[in-house]
């Protein structure tokens, strides 16, 4: 292929294979792929004879829709470098890492107009603009010399990170291994609802490109309109965050049949066996769940068989992929025993675009994370800096949360660590409750008092309208307090 597996490359194959099936359909209508990559070549012309090239750094700050996958076809086709940002920065976030990354332009959305013109960038490309540029009808000479693609962290536990990889076959490589479990055929129709700008949903519309499917989008979620468009496109493939599972559960009366839909897969944050064993009463054994970061990609994967067994597992390592639980001292733990999670094998993990690096032993990269082992899955115990320390003991705060989200009245909640003269830290409970349900904090404490030790009994119990999240879907949790 002369345009190599970059972006570029798998619409340009497509194209040549299948001109006249549709590459994507948004809110404007289905696109086929002879025109997505008329488009792109177009864009990227315009980009070249605007002297944008090899080593040009363009932020990409748009929502899901077919600009946003051509104008990152047609970075690429120039062999410039994109940085996908987050539609959920605030302003001045958008500014630090526009500095940080040393970006030239920002190709963006209108609604980020404003947003973009206060982070100091010195160009930019809006809708209109892009549009005119997809329309002038230049080309471009092949070339295998792409860029880099720079996906950023969630900026969970700070400022959000670049995690830079090749756009090239490297990029390739995590996405095949993602079809070594989940099947992806020919053609088939996937509706993408987590954001593009995240390294999940990328590499499943990476994947689609490679397989001539076609991408479903829309810029903005919402759970019925999602549910209906698996079932008016015929869909084959789902991809969401969990969060979005949650809202589209509580959104779905039951009466829609889904009958194309043969798999839905999750993946940004955890996921709880209670959400997992409603999702698949309700659409059968669909469901995968797969485990990994922005760095290290993706790094295990349940099927359904292994969720209807084990709901809470993140399943088992993708192939090349090495997932070791290490101690302190960076020794292997043997099955059974939870410890911090590495990963190694086929990672093109090369350290932030900041100079940083994750935690490495024996070239295995640290994930943050702890978890262990059972009859050969992994189970995800959360975050190293999320654990809570109370009265001496370790509490995960997923262990208390999965129990309450067992409860019928509760439909979200989070666990948090909070000071505590006596004890360092005791438990905080943030709980929504369903609609029309009602619960005392003592009918809470009870709930978890009868299945767990004391120290994992929440001390304070909060009511809240909605937990705060960020646009991949995971709980604020510092956003959160008691007082
Ligand atoms: P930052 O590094 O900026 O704090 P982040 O770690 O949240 O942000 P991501 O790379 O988007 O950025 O998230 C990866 C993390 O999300 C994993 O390390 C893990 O904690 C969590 N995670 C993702 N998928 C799953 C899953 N299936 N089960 C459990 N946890 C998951």
């Amino acid at each position: 292929a002369p345009w190599g597996s970059s972006i570029a490359g798998l619409l340009a194959g497509a194209a040549a294979r299948y001109p006249d099936r549709l590459a994507v359909i948004d809110d404007d209508g289905g696109t086929t792929y002879a025109t997505v990559w008329t488009r792109t070549q177009s864009i990227a012309a315009s980009l070249h004879a605007d002297g944008i090239g090899r080593g040009t750094r363009i932020g990409i700050l748009a929502r899901n829709r077919r600009g946003f996958i051509e104008a990152l076809g047609a970075v690429a086709a120039v062999g410039a470098d994109a940085i996908l940002l987050n539609t959920g920065f605030a302003g001045p976030q958008l500014a630090d890492v526009a500095d940080a990354e040393q970006l030239d332009l920002i190709i963006h959305d209108d609604e980020y107009a404003e947003m973009v013109a206060d982070s100091m960038v010195k160009a930019s490309i809006d809708e209109a603009d892009l549009e005119r540029r997809a329309s002038l009808g230049g080309t471009v000479e092949p070339t295998k010399d792409v860029g880099r693609v720079v996906i950023l962290t969630s900026g969970t536990t700070g400022r959000p990170k670049g995690a830079a990889r090749e756009s090239g076959p490297s990029a390739l490589e995590g996405v095949a291994a993602l079809l070594d479990r989940i099947p992806l055929k020919l053609g088939d129709v996937q509706v993408i609802a987590a954001p593009l700008f995240h390294a999940w949903a990328l590499s499943h519309l990476l994947l689609g490109f490679s397989r001539c499917a076609t991408a479903v989008v829309a810029r903005k979620f919402d759970p019925q309109r999602t549910l209906h468009a698996v079932a008016d496109e015929g869909a084959d493939v789902l991809v969401v965050v969990p969060v979005m599972l949650s809202r589209i559960l509580q959104a779905d009366d039951g009466e829609l049949r889904l009958p194309s839909l043969r798999v839905i897969a999750s993946s940004g944050s955890a996921i709880s066996g209670q959400l997992v064993t409603d999702v698949l009463d309700r659409f059968g054994p669909v469901l995968y769940n797969l485990y990994g970061s922005t760095e290290v990609a993706s790094a295990t994967i349940a099927t359904p068989d292994d969720l209807a067994a084990h709901p809470t597992t993140a399943g088992r390592p993708v192939r090349w992929v090495d997932v070791a639980i290490l101690d302190g001292d960076g020794k292997r733990l043997p099955e059974g025993s939870s410890g911090r999670i590495f990963v190694g094998g086929a990672l093109k993990f090369d350290g932030y675009t900041n100079g940083d690096d994750k935690e490495r032993i024996n070239g295995l990269v640290s994930t943050g994370d702890v978890g262990s082992f059972r009859d050969g899955l992994l189970f995800v115990e959360g975050r190293d800096d999320d654990m809570i320390v109370s009265g001496g003991e370790n509490v995960f705060p997923s262990e208390v949360e999965e129990l309450l989200h067992a409860h019928p009245a509760i439909i979200d909640v989070v666990v948090s660590g909070v000071a505590d003269d006596e004890f360092g830290q005791v438990l905080a409970a943030f709980v929504v409750l369903a609609p029309g349900e009602d619960l005392t904090d003592r009918e809470v404490k009870d709930h978890v008092k009868a299945q767990l030790a004391t120290h994992k009994v929440p001390r304070h119990v909060r009511f809240i309208d909605e937990l705060p999240r960020n646009t991949t879907g995971k709980v604020l949790r510092r956003q959160l307090s008691v007082s």
